[in-house]
Parts: structure tokens; sequence; C-alpha cells
């Protein structure tokens, strides 16, 4: 049998070791591939971040295939089974960091191209890939540049897949139309030190903090929607006291996170919780950093696209989640109507031994093949 051309490429990308934000080469890989396909790419370097935008076509609609070529860190060498970045077939599964975050979705979307290409040489729209280096990192220099320039020269799109892995047990059975938004207060609540034997010349932040806390915690945020889960407020960090036990302390340091569905706002949920505090009289300073907005495409054209083609190919009914932590569809959705991420099973993910199942490289690139030709045969 002939091998793989997903598998063989996504075996040359894990052998690049694209430590975040370090691409390594890996797009460059990409741009040797597109080009001949008729992709115009360009390269867009922000601070040490490496960012892949390429396009075929001038046409609407524009479908954009999104993803990274940067990965997490390997973690202690000696535990992997085989070496990281030197990718290895074992027990049906193929192992190598990047292998289901997300190098073997990268490799399923070019070869779905080229196959594409070939079948359909004129089809309708355009077609683009938007890579970067930088999402594993803080992501200040990757999807969201390449999305300000795209918006500055009004170059619109309508359709975007990201690669992520969100399938859950099974290849196919579960896409991401939204992630929740992430919002962390850091609060410090202030006291007055003193004896712990004269507490009528100290005030003590614990105990005045603790009703406000409590109610906090009992809060209803929201209730969610159709496709959310109630908003859901959590203490990651509590911090107070000298270390000795006869001293009250002067302030109390509390780190909270937010991740909050598109039935709340930033704004909203932070004026909330400044009238909780406000009302049991606390002296506080309180630091916000909200690191994500929500954001939601409700069921349309594309995960209809997407599903349709999951279960041809696989006869498996693919559920619409918005759960798990933030990706860079955030940004993509300010400026594409409807972003959907969709790849391989996350179980494995930025751990000891990521591996990637060998059969369901081949049906991840026709799932995406399949996609297109829904949305984009002529
Ligand atoms: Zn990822």
């Amino acid at each position: 049998m002939k091998p793989s051309r997903t598998l063989l490429l996504t075996e040359e990308l894990i052998a690049l070791d694209s430590i975040t934000p370090h691409d390594k080469g890996c797009q460059q890989r990409l741009i040797e591939l597109l080009a001949p396909l008729g992709f115009t790419c360009e390269t867009i370097e922000s601070n040490g971040v490496t960012n892949l935008w390429a396009r075929k076509g001038s046409e609407s609609p524009v479908f954009v295939f999104a993803g990274h070529t940067d990965v997490v860190p390997a973690g202690p060498l000696d535990q992997w089974h085989s070496a990281p970045f030197a990718p290895t077939h074992r027990d049906g599964k193929l192992y190598g960091r990047g292998a289901s975050d997300m190098k073997t979705s990268i490799a399923a979307m070019v070869v779905a191209c080229e196959e594409f290409i070939a079948a359909h040489p004129g089809h309708r729209g355009s077609i683009a890939f938007l890579i970067t280096s930088d999402e594993e990192g803080p992501a200040t220099d990757g999807t969201v540049v390449v999305c300000e320039r795209l918006e500055e020269r009004g170059e619109t799109l309508d359709y975007c897949l990201v690669g992520e892995p969100t399938s859950a047990h099974v290849l196919g059975d579960m896409l991401k139309n939204g992630r929740r938004g992430s919002l962390s207060g850091h609060l410090v609540i202030k006291g007055v030190q003193g004896h712990i034997a004269y507490p009528q010349l100290a005030r003590n932040p614990i105990h005045q903090a603790a009703p406000a806390l409590a109610e906090l915690a009992a809060e209803v945020w929201d209730e969610g929607n159709e496709y959310y889960l109630p908003t859901s407020w959590q203490i990651s960090n509590i911090q107070a006291g000298t270390g000795a036990t006869n001293v009250i302390p002067g302030h109390m340091t509390i780190d909270f996170n937010f991740r909050f569905s598109t039935a709340s706002t930033a704004d909203g949920l932070e004026a909330r919780v400044h009238a909780i505090l406000d009302r049991h009289q606390l002296d506080y300073d309180l630091r916000w950093t909200l690191s994500g907005q929500p954001f939601l495409t409700p069921k349309g054209s594309l995960s209809d696209a997407i599903c349709d083609a999951i279960h041809d190919e696989l006869g498996v009914q693919a559920e619409l989640s918005t759960t798990g932590g933030t990706s860079d569809g955030r940004f993509i959705a300010r400026i594409c109507p409807q972003v959907i991420e969709f790849g391989p099973p996350n179980a494995s993910i930025h751990k000891i031994d990521e591996h990637i199942e060998l059969r369901y490289i081949d049906p991840l690139k026709n799932i995406y093949r399949r996609t297109l030709e829904r949305l984009l045969a002529a």
C-alpha cells in the first residue's frame, strides 16, 4: 500500500521541533506545497513569531483553514517512550509532540486542498490558510496580528475551520462552535495588622472578606444559553497571614477567574463583583485581566457542512460544543461570521507520549476535503 501523504507530511512536521513561539521551518514547508497549487503566500513576522497568510483565488466565499505550527514543550524527556520530535509508530498510533495538537490537522488541510483542487480546478470562491507559531504561547503576535492586517486591507472571510483537537472519544464525535471567555481578577483586601490578643486594635481582612467570598461563590451569574453552560466563577489562589499564629494579617490576596458564556459580558461581570464587594464595605484593590472574549457560531452552513462531511466519512453524528479552554477562534470570529473548530481526539494533547491513532489520519484529511466539496465545489 502507498504510504499516506498526510501521514508523511505529519511526520515531517513533527520532526521540526517548533516549540512555541518557534516555527522551525514548518511554514516554509507548507509554502513549498501551497505555492504550486496557486496560493499566494505571505509571511508576516511579529516579535519573533512567524505567521502565514496564503490565499488562492480572489472571489467570495472565502474558506479559511486556520491553525498553529507551534507545540508546547516536551516536558521530561526520560518519561517519553520515544523521543518527542522523532515521529514513531507503536500499537497503531503515531507518537510525537504535536501529533494531535495540531500537526496532523495542518498536514490534513494541505493534502485535502491538493486533492480538492485536482478534482475541482474551477472551484467557487477562494481557499486560504491562516497559520501561526504563537498559539500555545501568549498569542499576542500570532493570529490576532494577521486578523488585524486582513481587517486593515478590507479582506473579508466567510468560513473558517480551525484544526484544533476537538474530538472527545472518537474522531468526529465533537466540534466546537464557540469558546467561553476568560476574565481574571487579582483582589487585595486591606485590613489592619495587629496582635491577635487585641483584635479591637486591628481589622482582620479574612473575617471581613469571608461573607463576600461566600456570596460570590453562591452567585448565579447567568443561566447559560442554548449553546453554553452557565458562567462559572472560581477562586484559584488565596493567601493571607504572616506565618505567625499570634498576628492578625494586614491584607489578604485572592486570585479568581470567570469562564463566561455569551449570556454575560466582561463589563457586566466586573460591575457585579464590585457591587458585592462594595455592599460588604470592603477596603480593596482589584485588578482585572480579560484574556479572551467568548465567541459563538450558531448552527449554520459551515457547521452543517462539517457535520455532513464527518457523517459521510465515518457515519458519526458530531455534537456541537463550547467547552474547553480559549482558542485562536476568538480572534478570527471578530472578522469571520462562521468559525468552527474540528480536529482529532484531544485526550493526549500537551501530555507525555502525545499521539494520534494512525487510522484517523486519512479520514481527518477526507473530512476536510469533503467540507471543501460541500462549500466550494462548482
Ligand atoms: Zn492547539
